[in-house]
């Protein structure tokens, strides 16, 4: 199912540990999953996409609940409601893209740049709260997410 010009639902939903784990809630999700996933895609992706005029991959969209705990994910993960995507782009560092989309003045909820291995991007219509952090393990191997101050000039 077609959500914008350039992604797809089947991309939002595609999960690998799912797919180990024999999860197969994760491809049916709900009707209000599916709704949000479709504001993430119009909203926020094909902005970034039609901005950047190359491809962006998302390595993690939806996950249902399983698959969010399956791969350590916190138990109110914006993952969970469709709500967002981790995401990153050929040839580019996950630093420059996390500068990119922070720059590029398209609206998010929250932005993280998560140990240099993802930019996770999410959406919530009405209540966007405009948080940016790095997130970094910190020498106990836990994650330590830091608030980077954003001007609103
Ligand atoms: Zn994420």
């Amino acid at each position: 199912m077609q959500l914008s010009s350039n992604f797809t639902l089947e991309e939002l939903l595609h999960s690998t540990e799912a797919d180990a784990k024999g999860f197969t809630e994760q491809y049916s999700p709900a009707q209000d999953v599916v709704g949000n996933l479709n504001t993430l895609a119009q909203q926020v992706l094909q902005p970034l996409r039609d901005k950047l005029g190359k491809p962006l991959n998302i390595s993690s969209g939806y996950r249902c609940t399983r698959v969010n705990t399956a791969i350590g994910g916190v138990h109110n993960s914006q993952h969970l409601f469709g709500q967002a995507a981790d995401t990153e782009v050929p040839d580019m560092t996950i630093e420059d893209w996390f500068k990119w989309v922070l720059a590029s003045g398209i609206e998010f909820d929250q932005l993280i740049q998560e140990f240099d291995h993802w930019v996770h991007i999410s959406y919530n219509a009405g209540h966007n709260r405009h948080q940016v952090f790095r997130a970094v393990m910190n020498e106990q191997g836990h994650a330590v997410y830091i608030p980077l101050h954003v001007s609103n000039g």
